[in-house]
């Protein structure tokens, strides 16, 4: 039997080079992994960066999709994307093309080395809760 549909949220960061297109094509290719339908993007907010050297602010944002892949299987394609739109990881918490990160998916909980779900900073950002509080239509 296929695995069901869960629905999953994932926030986005570019703080390099042309934020928006970034963030337009990081979204497109999301679109384009198999198995990964994008739903609803929510408003893309201006942060500044919090730690790591001297950088230019963030836009950021929150988008929803559905998939009945694997949360390590996505985070694989997510990693994929970031590396294709050049994301160098050099310095820690430094700034990055597109940064991706899956906050919730659906009620499962992560706990690997290299994934955790949900993402353990999520309630320190607001646009993150702005964000799923826009996309899940509350107020
Ligand atoms: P960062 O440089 O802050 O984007 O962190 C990237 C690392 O965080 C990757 O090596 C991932 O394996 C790990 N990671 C842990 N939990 C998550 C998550 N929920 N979403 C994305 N990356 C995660």
């Amino acid at each position: 039997m296929p695995e069901e549909k869960k629905t999953v949220f994932i926030g986005m960061g570019s703080n390099l080079g042309d934020r928006k297109a970034n963030i337009e094509k990081a979204l497109a290719l999301v679109n384009l992994i198999k198995g990964v339908k994008l739903l609803r993007v929510s408003s893309i907010y201006e942060t500044e960066p919090q730690g790591g050297p001297p950088q230019g602010n963030f836009l950021n944002g929150v988008f929803e999709v559905k998939t009945a892949r694997s949360p390590f299987k996505l985070l694989d394609e997510l990693q994929k994307i970031e590396k294709h739109l050049g994301r160098k990881r050099r310095v820690k918490n430094g700034p990055r093309t597109i940064d991706l990160d899956i906050l919730t998916f659906a009620d499962r909980k992560v706990n690997a080395k290299n994934l955790k779900i949900p993402h353990p900073r999520m309630h320190k950002r607001e646009f993150v809760l702005r964000g799923i509080r826009e996309l899940r239509g509350l107020k």
